[in-house]
């Protein structure tokens, strides 16, 4: 049967040569994060592009999740700084981030911003969950910039 999966690419993204496990399923089709985001499949190629230039990071990410989380801490996670920095991307070594977001205080039903400090070199997880996020959010926008126009215009234009 020509649809059957192989244990090879059973976990594969859908699209040709995608270096990306397939997380979300669309139709009939497991794809990676990216792909998954982008509707157009004309402009497959530019992600899996813009992925395959990044393979170097989305091993090192890998390979950060499995490292011991009592050697990530000034040992690992200045590896991890050092290596992103050989690469040119010191914007992505490990660091101490303040994220906030709206909630809604359910005392006063008001809405209030929640601040809190990400320490990505006390936590190989957390660098590995913004690292994988930037990198995801520049392969979308890679795609989108090459069709000149935001991926859901595209979309809309391709169902048409
Ligand atoms: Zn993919």
């Amino acid at each position: 049967m020509s649809d059957q999966l192989t244990d090879a690419n059973a976990f594969a993204c859908y699209a040709v040569g995608c270096p990306c496990w397939a997380v979300h399923k669309r139709g009939a089709h497991w794809m990676c994060v990216p792909h998954a985001a982008i509707d157009d499949p004309r402009a497959w190629p530019q992600v899996t592009a813009h992925l395959r230039a990044h393979f170097w990071l989305i091993k090192a990410l890998a390979r950060a999740q499995h490292i011991d989380p009592h050697k990530w801490p000034g040992g690992a996670s200045a590896d991890a700084a050092a290596f992103v920095s050989r690469h040119g991307r010191s914007d992505l070594a490990p660091t101490r981030c303040q994220v906030s977001r709206m909630i809604r205080d359910r005392l006063t039903g008001q809405d209030v911003t929640q601040s809190r400090t990400l320490d990505e070199t006390a936590s190989a997880a957390l660098w590995v969950n913004r690292v994988r996020g930037a990198l995801y959010d520049e392969a979308i926008k890679a795609a989108s910039e090459k069709a000149g126009r935001p991926a859901d215009h595209a979309a809309q234009e391709y169902q048409a």
